[in-house]
């Protein structure tokens, strides 16, 4: 994430269900620096094993996990323009129909609470609903996915979506227009088609 400048220090922290429970990764640690021995390993509960003190923001990893059995893990991060965005308490419209590659019309905005707690990872939960990504109000976002490779790679796409409204709002400002919005409707036709977005007949060329 760092690399692909998604995040930066030691900010953002990653959650997948191992089981009936589910690793993190370690607060505060350098992602260098890190090592599969330092992955901590969480019940539901909030009990936790190994050398290392689970992210501050488990309780947001332990609630999507618990309630979004579809989805297997879970990315935070603080990527800049997704943040500038929240920052203003914006969610990102459908100015670009790959808003829909977080599952809905919009990407939604979660009012701002006090990093690691329970409020937090409340109204996380709220913004995802139906959906796998939302921003966090003056803090980051938070991205869902099957694997921690398939949350980068919504990420990414996420990430894109935010600089993009950014610019759009810029150049909106620049000539006095707002950026144009796709309609329910037609967004409606999108999320459609996403449905089916991308697969291939055939064995996945990645194993081959
Ligand atoms: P951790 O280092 O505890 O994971 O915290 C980073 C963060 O982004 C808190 O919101
Ligand atoms: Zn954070």
């Amino acid at each position: 994430m760092n690399a692909l400048g998604l995040n930066q220090g030691t900010s953002g922290n990653i959650g997948f269900r191992a089981g009936g429970r589910f690793l993190v990764t370690p607060s505060g640690l350098d992602y260098d620096a890190m090592t599969p021995a330092d992955i901590v390993e969480m019940d539901f509960d909030g009990n936790h094993d190994g050398r290392r003190r689970p992210t501050s923001e488990w309780r947001l990893h332990r609630d999507i996990l618990a309630t979004r059995p579809e989805v297997d893990a879970v990315l935070h991060s603080h990527s800049l323009h997704c943040t500038a965005l929240a920052v203003h308490g914006l969610e990102i419209p459908a100015v670009h129909y790959m808003v829909a590659v977080a599952g809905g019309t919009t990407i939604r905005c979660a009012p701002y609470r006090t990093p690691t707690t329970q409020a937090l990872s409340d109204v996380a939960v709220e913004a995802l609903a139906g959906r796998r990504a939302c921003l966090l109000q003056n803090h980051g976002a938070v991205v869902l996915g099957e694997t921690p490779e398939a949350c980068v790679g919504l990420l990414v796409e996420v990430e894109y979506l935010a600089a993009l409204y950014c610019r759009a709002l810029s150049v909106g400002d620049a000539i006095g227009a707002d950026p144009r919005v796709i309609s329910q409707r037609k967004m409606a036709e999108v999320l459609e088609i996403m449905k089916t977005y991308g697969s291939q007949p055939g064995p996945d060329p990645s194993e081959a």
